[in-house]
């Protein structure tokens, strides 16, 4: 079993804390089906800082996650290397943030479920397709990667 860490946010952030640990991918039960194995487990890193007045938190994620590949469906291990920064708001003013590619906003909670955030990041930072590099995938054995016979479809339409 892994602890499920919970953290002051913003005391994290305006006290510059630090928080290492490891998470079974099991856990990460939101990741669901993007997974097509769930053992292994990923180092997190997540470090409070301060941005001029913003309270900030930088979500660090090491390890490999073994996706199926899209195309073959075989399986594929993925090294993760997320690195994201988050901004600190009260609630009421989270829909005051445009959106931005290089920070993401949260809720500035004292109980800030980390396993939680990192589902979050990761379902973010995977790839939403993911396929092995061309020529690399599982040769077909199974059937399920029958193309349909583009002839067998014409004829099905004449009829
Ligand atoms: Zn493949």
């Amino acid at each position: 079993m892994f602890a499920r860490p919970l953290i002051d946010s913003v005391d994290f952030a305006r006290n510059g804390k630090e928080l290492r640990g490891e998470t079974g991918l099991a856990e990460l039960s939101r990741l669901g089906d993007m997974l097509a194995r769930t053992d292994g487990t990923l180092t997190y890193i997540v470090r409070g800082y301060r941005e001029g007045d913003s309270d900030m938190l930088k979500v660090s994620l090491y390890g490999t996650c073994i996706l199926r590949c899209q195309r073959c469906l075989g399986e594929m291990a993925y090294p993760v290397e997320i690195f994201s920064r988050l901004l600190l708001l009260p609630a009421d003013r989270l829909d005051e943030v445009e959106e931005n590619d290089e920070v993401d906003a949260i809720e500035a909670t004292s109980q800030l479920d980390v396993l939680a955030l990192i589902e979050e990041e990761l379902l973010l930072g995977l790839p939403f397709a993911p396929r092995h590099p061309d020529g690399e995938c599982a040769p077909t054995t199974n059937g399920l990667q029958q193309k349909a016979n583009p002839f067998a479809v014409l004829a099905g339409l004449k009829k």
